[in-house]
């Protein structure tokens, strides 16, 4: 079992369909795309002399070269370390070292930084910087032979955003890649050939690994001419390309929304929007599909068990019937086919529907483990099940709703609060455009509640206060607003309370 498989069988049955697209300009077809790959990871193993289960760094931009690189390291046996192409150098060469990686491939405008850094990394015996002879040197090799993998063989190896601490390596094997494969035909949406799905969100992270359904159908990939996202260049993609798909964190959903909003676009090109990968508030997905239709999908995940724990359907979206249906879009869905979801007690019990406590999920998709951190490892997987540091409940349909990381839940004099139930009620007033709420030390109440606000000038105490009083208990509301100019987010658009906590402890 080698997920590169998925290419080397399209390339035989549909060789002439159209596969890599820049823009709305085609590059290749099947045939050419595997033969690439192919040719990849002949010179990687004959040439530069890697061998199989070595690492290979990816510090690229979204480009059209991206998914050629990361199934040549598969092709040749190879393990992909995809590294989001925003962060810094310095920090990159810290995952180039714990992942003990042999190789990295680099785009022009990140390869001055990191070569730079090349001196202190003595492990990595090759770099290759897209569009450079390097690069067109590997293209001009003999292809290798797709190379055998067993299941649990790692395949990716997934550093984390690092938004509860330092940067882990989640280790993704062929056989996890496979499942998440599996359950998004099943739970998130159906494929065809004539689909398209274009790479908005950094294809390091989930939008990457969304790749595989469309390569499986002989679908299209597109990767903007912006290299991510751009909401005007997108919505113009969709009318031109047709059938697109996306993936998208809840921040580009709610810029996408209000662009079309405002411009009036046709959206009939969008197929399918995917979001996920942080809360998105119940306003903006009203919002979303009143303005762009029924065609969003959620799906709740993380790093270790990718893209793959919860979805929320198209029609569990659409139903708005449903007498449910108010509780249902503000949930993440129920469990994706091939996974278990518990939600459970401190020792791992299964809890009552509506009693909130740790997520826990089981099945082939959840990591193997973290890369050379046995103790993180026996912390999140017990006994089976991943414990992944989200609190929510399931109610009795089965729906779980998240609250927050548990790391993020504020206790106030020992009663638990939610941020997440504060940051809805907030953002109801219609002069908040963002909110985010941590707890602040405090020697009477043990922390206390304080909301960091982006917002109009319109926009005072008071209101929230009020609007807080006649929503949600007294002792929840803020002791203290603070607005700011902007939120402190990471790479991936993630609002970092680490660092809100920190601004509150100086
Ligand atoms: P780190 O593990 O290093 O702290 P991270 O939190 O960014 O990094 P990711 O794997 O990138 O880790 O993100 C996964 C987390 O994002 C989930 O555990 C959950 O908290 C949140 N998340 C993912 N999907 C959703 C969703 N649909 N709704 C709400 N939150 C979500």
């Amino acid at each position: 079992m080698n997920i590169a498989e998925f290419l080397a069988r399209t390339a035989r049955v549909s060789p002439e369909r159209p596969a890599l697209f820049h823009g709305e300009t085609c590059l290749c077809d099947y045939r050419e795309f595997a033969s690439r790959a192919a040719r990849i990871a002949g010179a990687l193993t004959r040439r530069h002399g890697l061998a199989e289960g070595e690492r290979v760094v990816v510090f690229m931009g979204n480009c059209a070269e991206y998914l050629e690189v990361l199934y040549g390291i598969w092709w040749a046996g190879l393990v992909a370390v995809p590294v989001n192409a925003k962060l810094h150098p310095r920090e990159v060469a810290w995952i180039v070292e714990d992942a003990q990686a042999a190789a990295i491939f680099l785009c022009p405008e990140r390869a001055p930084g990191m070569l730079a850094l090349l001196p202190d990394l003595p492990g990595v015996r090759q770099t290759f910087t897209a569009g450079s002879s390097a690069y067109t040197g590997l293209l001009a090799s003999e292809p290798l032979p797709l190379c055998h993998r067993a299941p649990d063989d790692l395949a990716w190896l997934f550093y984390t955003s690092g938004t509860t601490g330092r940067p882990k390596g989640v280790m993704l094997t062929h056989r996890n890649l496979a499942n998440m494969v599996a359950c998004y035909f099943m739970d998130v949406d159906e494929v065809s050939p004539d689909d398209a799905i274009v790479y908005a969100a950094p294809m390091s992270h989930g939008a990457g690994l969304y790749n595989f359904m469309h390569v499986i159908k002989g679908a299209r990939h597109v990767v903007p001419r912006s290299g991510g996202f751009d909401e005007a260049e997108l919505v113009e993609l969709a009318a031109c390309v047709g059938r697109l798909s996306m993936f998208a964190a809840p921040t580009m959903v709610k810029r996408l929304v209000e662009h079309v909003a405002a411009s009036g676009a046709d959206v009939s090109g969008f197929k399918t929007i995917v979001y996920g990968g942080g809360p998105m508030y119940v306003a903006d997905i009203r919002r979303a599909l009143a303005v762009m239709g029924d065609r969003f999908v959620q799906i709740y995940g993380q790093g270790e068990s990718p893209m793959t724990i919860t979805a929320l359907s198209r029609a569990q979206l659409a139903g708005r019937d449903h007498p449910r249906w108010a509780e249902r879009i503000a949930s993440v869905g129920a469990a994706q086919s091939l996974v278990e979801v518990r939600v459970a007690g401190p020792d791992g019990e299964p809890l009552p529907a509506g009693e909130v406590g740790e997520v826990l999920v089981r099945g082939d998709v959840v990591m193997r483990g973290y890369w050379r951190n046995e103790a993180a490892t026996t912390r999140a997987l017990r006994e089976g099940w991943l414990w992944t540091g989200d609190m929510g409940s399931l109610d009795e349909d089965g729906f779980l709703s998240l609250r927050d990381r548990s790391k993020d839940v504020i206790i106030s004099g020992g009663s638990n609060i939610y941020p997440r139930e504060v940051e809805e009620v907030l953002l109801r007033h219609p002069g908040v455009r963002e909110v985010s709420v941590v707890g602040k030390p405090d020697p009477e109440w043990g922390e206390v509640v304080v909301a960091f606000l982006v917002a109009g000038a319109d926009v005072d105490e008071r209101a929230l206060d009020a609007l807080c009083l006649a929503e949600i208990a007294r002792f929840k509301r803020p002791k203290e607003y603070r607005f700011v100019d902007a939120l402190p987010k990471n790479n991936y658009g993630k609002v970092l309370k680490t660092e809100l906590r920190r601004q509150l402890q100086a």
